[in-house]
Parts: C-alpha cells; sequence; structure tokens
C-alpha cells in the first residue's frame, strides 16, 4: 500500500467547517483596524535571518530557539517570519514610508515558531498585526489599546484583561540594568541555566522566564517601575490617564517584559483564564529605537499582535457562531431539460444576490438524493425543477428550515420570490 503523506507536526491545515468562524472574526477584526485609519500592508513569509536576529534579538527564546531558519540555494540564511513587525519595519525603511509621515499599518497572517505544539499553541499560527509610525504621544497608546478593546467587545468576547507595564527608554534601562544583573548576582542559586547565560547578555529576559521554579525570585526581583525616567514616567501616566477617561479597565504588572527585545516605554498584554495555559491573546507596546537600528530614521513607533487561533476561540466559547452567514439556496434538477434550465436560472440568481450562496446540483440523482444533498449542505431554500415544471414555465420553492412549506411559482416570479423569502 502507498504510504500517505501527512501534515508538518503543529502545521494544522484549517478546513471549511472552522472557517466560516475564521472568516466572520476576520472581517469584524478588518472592518475596525480600517475604522481606525490603519491601512493594509503585507510582507514576504521569508526574510533574511540577519532582519530577525538583529530586531528581535538573539537572546530571545524566538530567535535562539525557534525560528525555521535554512540556507537557500545561494547558501544565503533566510528564516520563516515568527512575527511581523521586523518585516513593516524592514519594508518601511526600504519604501521611504517613514519620511516626515505618519503610517499606521495592519497585516495578517501565518507566522512560524519552533514550539511545542499544544492547544493553543502551534507551529504554523495567525497573526492580526497592527503598527503605528511618527507617534510620539502617548495618545497613539491609547488608540491601540481602545481599537483592540474594540474588537474584543464587537465579538462578544468577555472574561478578558489588560496588563501595562513601562519598560522605560533604552537610556534609563541601563540604570535598572546594573540593578538587576546585582540582584541576580546575588541569586544565582535560583536561576536556571538559561537565566544564567541571560544575566550577562540580557538579564531583563530573565524576568520573562516561564519557569515556575524561579517564580519567587522573579517576584522579588528590583521593579522597573520604580527606576523609571521622567519622560517614560509622564508618557506612561499620559496613557493611564486617557484609559481612565475612557474607562478602560487595566492591572499594572511590573514583570510584563515582553518576549522581544526591540519593546521600549510601554508594553501591554490582554491575557484571560479562558483558554488555560496560554493566556495571553494580544501583545505589544512601543518600540521607539527599532526603526533607527535597523538603518532608518529616528522614528517613534508602536504595535501589536493578536494571536488568531486564541481569539477565534474565545468568540466560540462566547457562544457566538458565524456572525455573517449568507443565505444559501440548492437548486434541484432532474430530467434532461430540466439540469439545462438549471444551469441558466442558476447564473441569473447569481447575478441577482452576489451575497448568496447558490449551490446548482451537478451529476443528477433522483428528487430524494438530490433533496438529501440540499439538506446535507444546510440550504435555506431549496429551488425544484423537473419535467412537470419545464412544461408548465414554472418552478417550485421549498422552505428548508421553517416547516417546509413548499409552493410553484411561474418562473419570471422566480427573483422576486427568492428577494420576499431571503429579506434581500
Ligand atoms: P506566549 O507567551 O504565549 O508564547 P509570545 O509572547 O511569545 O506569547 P508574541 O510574540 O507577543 O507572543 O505574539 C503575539 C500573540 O501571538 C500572542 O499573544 C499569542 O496570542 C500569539 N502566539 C504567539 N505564539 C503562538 C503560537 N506558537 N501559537 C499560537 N499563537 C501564538
Ligand atoms: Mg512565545
Amino acid at each position: 500500500m502507498t504510504e500517505k503523506i501527512k501534515s508538518i507536526r503543529g502545521m494544522p491545515t484549517l478546513l471549511p467547517a472552522e472557517l466560516k468562524l475564521w472568516q466572520s472574526v476576520e472581517s469584524t477584526v478588518k472592518k475596525i483596524l480600517s475604522n481606525y485609519a490603519f491601512q493594509e500592508i503585507r510582507t514576504p513569509l521569508l526574510e533574511r535571518t540577519e532582519l530577525f536576529q538583529r530586531t528581535i534579538g538573539e537572546q530571545t527564546d524566538v530567535v535562539s530557539k525557534e525560528m525555521y531558519s535554512f540556507l537557500d540555494r545561494k547558501e544565503q540564511s533566510l528564516s520563516l517570519r515568527p512575527e511581523a513587525t521586523a518585516g513593516v519595519v524592514r519594508a518601511g525603511i526600504e519604501h521611504g514610508l517613514f519620511h516626515n509621515q505618519t503610517q499606521k499599518f495592519w497585516s495578517m497572517g501565518p507566522m512560524y515558531r519552533y514550539e511545542r505544539p499544544q492547544k493553543g499553541r502551534y507551529r504554523q499560527f495567525h497573526q492580526v498585526n497592527m503598527e503605528a509610525f511618527g507617534y510620539e504621544g502617548p495618545g497613539i497608546d491609547a488608540e491601540l489599546i481602545l481599537l483592540t478593546s474594540r474588537i474584543w467587545r464587537k465579538l462578544g468576547v468577555e472574561d478578558i484583561q489588560l496588563e501595562l507595564n513601562s519598560l522605560g527608554t533604552a537610556e534609563s534601562r541601563k540604570g535598572y540594568r546594573t540593578i538587576l544583573v546585582e540582584y541576580f548576582n546575588d541569586h544565582t542559586d535560583s536561576l536556571d541555566e538559561d537565566s544564567i547565560l541571560r544575566l550577562e547578555k540580557n538579564p531583563m529576559r530573565i524576568l520573562d522566564s516561564k519557569n515556575p521554579e524561579m517564580a519567587d525570585v522573579i517576584h522579588s526581583a528590583p521593579k522597573m517601575n520604580d527606576h523609571l525616567d521622567q519622560e517614560s514616567e509622564d508618557h506612561f501616566n499620559g496613557l493611564l490617564e486617557y484609559l481612565d477617561g475612557h474607562r478602560i479597565q487595566y492591572v499594572l504588572n511590573p514583570r510584563l517584559v515582553r518576549g522581544l527585545d526591540y519593546y521600549t516605554k510601554t508594553v501591554f498584554e490582554w491575557t484571560t483564564d479562558k483558554l488555560g495555559a496560554q493566556a495571553t491573546v494580544c501583545g505589544g507596546g512601543r518600540y521607539d529605537d527599532l526603526v533607527k537600528q535597523l538603518g532608518g530614521k529616528d522614528v517613534f513607533a508602536i504595535g501589536c499582535a493578536i494571536g488568531f487561533e486564541r481569539l477565534v476561540e474565545l468568540v466560540e466559547l462566547s457562544g457566538k457562531k458565524d456572525q455573517n452567514g449568507h443565505p444559501k439556496i440548492y437548486l434541484v434538477a432532474v430530467g434532461d431539460q430540466a439540469e439545462a434550465k438549471s444551469s441558466e436560472l442558476a447564473e441569473m440568481i447569481r447575478d441577482q444576490f452576489e451575497d448568496c450562496v447558490l449551490e446548482l446540483n451537478q451529476d443528477g440523482g433522483s428528487f430524494k438524493q438530490q433533496f438529501k444533498r440540499a439538506d446535507r449542505a444546510e440550504s435555506d431554500i431549496a429551488l425544484i425543477l423537473g419535467d412537470e415544471e419545464i412544461e408548465n414555465d414554472t418552478i417550485g420553492i421549498k422552505l428548508m428550515k421553517e416547516g417546509g412549506d413548499q409552493e410553484t411559482i411561474s418562473q419570471d416570479k422566480l427573483l422576486e420570490s427568492i428577494a420576499d423569502k431571503i429579506g434581500a
């Protein structure tokens, strides 16, 4: 027997049945993004490995353990993107999009990380990303939080909370770094191997450790908030004022450092206790130094990413199903003449009702068989053509869901009657 080829571990295929809800969530999210004046950008799935090393940081889990990197035919190291920001910044610099202007971009698509697959954690997963460039004040930080909060509200997602922190400017972090290294040096017994390595190169990364045995030593570590410079403190207080004004609730979490190196000042995460261990639905923050660091100008920037699998799961748990389902019509036709006519009518209906799903029966079958297919396709309406209808220029129209009323009408009245039944 020929062996079947299986998919790659952690890279699930999204099947039509689950994509219905995905598409409905996608369309809600896109509408809100456009409502806040964000424009779509699409960057390649593959970039030079160096791009991610220089942005996300070599000491992060994402770059040191989770990247899919390989040499291409010219021996150049490429990586599948583990996140979107690096590519968007690269594109912005390359195309001069940051010159004396503000920009708001969104993008949506698959990301790749070599992690241990489990519920809510995959090797190919999807994100919606938003990034805003050229805005200095905390107003844009607030806007991103309001935008994401509107997405939850619109999708009926509850039980989601906002966690906030400020990492300060790169400058102010230097002082804090020294204090933190001193503290961890006094507690090396409680650190794991990874953390000892990080102590030299990137001590703040230790605060991001998920190792439960280190929870205590991390909990008692000195906090960035107590060492913020004036500028960062003012910015953060400005953001809190906006949020208070909009009655957005938040929890201040001094241990929130995020998993990527490029953040400055504001960082935030939306978390939930509904998804078990995979609690973070959305994460982001400012990265005011990144554009310059990649060879561009000094450009203020902030962004965040929503994990799409986790969002869809939350929407499903909230009980809201497919929110913009389209009416479905199934055209039953028995007999050669009926089949020929049905194809003609199907095109006419598709012309008139672009939002409908019209399925034309193919490959014959008895009335009974065709009705069974109409049922399985979860049709709202069945249209019926047989020899008798052809002879009289009529057509049967049957409501499949509400009691199954069936009537026979003249073919001239078909469009009118469909409009009436689907409320178009
Ligand atoms: P986590 O702590 O769960 O690993 P992260 O901090 O690595 O998340 P980010 O890089 O901030 O994640 O990505 C933003 C969002 O993308 C996360 O909040 C999460 O919802 C989603 N996400 C990240 N990694 C995965 C994955 N492997 N599978 C599914 N969703 C993911
Ligand atoms: Mg991660």
